[in-house]
């Protein structure tokens, strides 16, 4: 490897990084940062000066955990600069009919950002390190897991890369994680969800201006599939069609052209006009699948870590996968910090405070595509959501909704949001039963009642969660 030297020696743990996508790219800068000398190697060629996402524009929703390790890194104003703002849900029904709802309180929004631009503006920064060397076309083939030393192959040729720590920030598919299960008592556990998606398109109009409401995420929800929409700056949406891979209707299943035609025209009737030949791109795209990942431990002999995606790719419901990712590079930081650059002490401490999170998130994520594809469209859930958020604007230290909690709460632990999510649902359960409740739902007596209930559950509990929820710690 030609430039694997690093640009300067200090007595800091050498780190080699698998993988610069969005958390490798980060997680390069926070270490650098920290003193430690960063190899970065990518498998892909540099995507700045080479077409790798071929015209494609992946846009992710980015919340206030990943603004949180941004702002922590100095770059969210100017990731914000090409982000657009998603105040709400539009919910699309079969018959045209339209409904909104807010994601949070005035001021609340998730972001619509470029995947691959994100990316790039993070090696842009990592290039700015001079304690960063990051080297393209590398893919990682083997790890020592005694030295932290690794392969990479490049060309045919074969590199080796030493260094005291490496991390595997290698994505969903990690080959760092795959090795790692060659070592002892590492358990690994990989599922798919029944649905797997395909991408299609919403062209700007010929003004360059948007077909929708571009101040939103758009939903399709079909219960059993659905249809999403996140707006990019030049006009345009990147739609994701979440179908069953095998079944009645599914990708396996709509074969013929007319198939596709029909099922487009009977479900999303509305977004035909739209989409940019939807069938089309049915028909010659090849559906991706949606998989869970869950490992332990995420450190092997202190020398190996996995971190993002690698360590645990989750389903894109919630919009978490890569604030997840980010927010493990921040909590590392900070760990790097507590424990005065000391890895024996870091690790532990990394694995004790993330992997408890990124199961709940996995859990959270798993859940919402209901939420999204089923309950979204339904009058109740929207009648339940609107209580909460009435409830939570008349006590807001006694009730945040579990979205907010997950989206707008970044310093909540993941897992505290699904243990109290999971009790509030509860509570709203008996709310929602209350007689002609959708009439009623604005007087006060139901939130004298919610008050009640919530109160003999959160009052006076003196443990982290309620504490979080009441929101006395910020
Ligand atoms: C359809 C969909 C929608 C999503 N929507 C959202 C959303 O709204 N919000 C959100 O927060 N997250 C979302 N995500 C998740 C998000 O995309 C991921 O969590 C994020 O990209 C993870 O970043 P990463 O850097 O860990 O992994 P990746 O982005 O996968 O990057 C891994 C990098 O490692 C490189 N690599 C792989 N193997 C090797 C090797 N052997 N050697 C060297 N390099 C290697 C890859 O080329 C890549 O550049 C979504 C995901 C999907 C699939």
């Amino acid at each position: 490897m030609a430039n694997t030297q690093l640009k300067k020696n200090t007595a800091k743990e050498k780190i080699t990084i698998a993988g610069a996508g969005p958390v490798g790219a980060l997680l390069a800068v926070i270490l650098a940062r920290h003193g430690h000398p960063v190899n970065l190697c990518e498998s892909r060629p540099d995507s700045r000066k080479h077409s790798v996402y071929q015209g494609k524009s992946i846009n992710i929703a980015l919340s206030d955990r990943g603004w949180l390790a941004l702002e922590a890194v100095g770059i969210a104003e100017q990731v914000k600069q090409n982000a657009i703002a998603m105040k709400k849900r539009v919910m699309h029904a079969v018959d045209g009919t339209i409904t909104e709802q807010a994601y949070g309180k005035e001021g609340q929004a998730i972001w619509s950002v470029s995947r691959a631009g994100i990316n790039e503006q993070l090696l842009d920064l990592a290039e700015k390190e001079s304690l960063i060397n990051i080297e393209f076309e590398q893919r990682l083939i083997d790890v020592d897991f005694n030295s932290a030393s690794a392969s990479f192959s490049h060309e045919h040729a074969i590199n080796k890369v030493s260094g005291d720590i490496l991390f595997g920030a290698d994505g969903a598919y990690s080959k760092v994680r795959r090795l790692a299960q060659e070592t002892p008592r590492f358990s690994y556990s990989q599922s798919y969800m029944p649905q797997s998606y395909i991408e299609l398109h919403i062209p700007a109009n010929a003004d360059g201006s948007f077909k929708m409401d571009k101040d939103a995420l758009h939903i399709w929800p079909r219960k059993d599939f659905m249809l999403i929409a996140l707006p990019n700056p030049d006009g345009t949406f990147t739609c994701t069609l979440f179908l069953d891979f095998q079944g009645e209707v599914s990708f396996s299943s709509l074969t013929r052209r007319s198939d596709v035609s029909e099922f487009f025209q009977q479900n999303f009737a509305d977004a035909m006009s739209l989409l940019e030949n939807p069938v089309d791109e049915f028909m010659e795209k090849t559906a991706n699948p949606l998989s869970l990942v869950s490992v332990a431990p995420w450190v092997i002999n202190n020398k190996v870590a996995l971190i993002g995606d690698a360590a645990h790719a989750m389903v894109p419901f919630f919009g978490q996968g890569m604030n997840c990712g980010f927010e493990d590079c921040r909590v590392l930081g900070e760990l790097i910090s507590q424990y005065n650059n000391d890895w024996s002490q870091i690790f532990p401490a990394y694995q004790g405070a993330r992997k408890i999170n990124a199961d709940a998130i996995t859990e959270l994520a798993k859940r919402n595509f209901i939420e999204m594809s089923e309950y979204s469209g339904q009058a109740s859930f929207l009648l339940q959501k609107k209580i909460e958020a009435e409830f939570h604007q008349r006590q807001p230290k006694l009730w945040t909704p579990l979205y907010s909690m997950v989206t707008f709460s970044p310093l909540l632990p993941y897992s505290e949001a699904l243990a109290i999510g999971d009790i509030q649902q509860k509570i709203m359960q008996q709310i929602m039963r209350i007689p002609d409740i959708e009439h009623c739902w604005q007087e006060d007596f139901v939130y004298q009642k919610l008050q009640k209930l919530a109160e003999a559950v959160f009052k006076g509990v003196n443990n982290e969660a309620v504490i979080h929820a009441r929101g006395e710690n910020k």
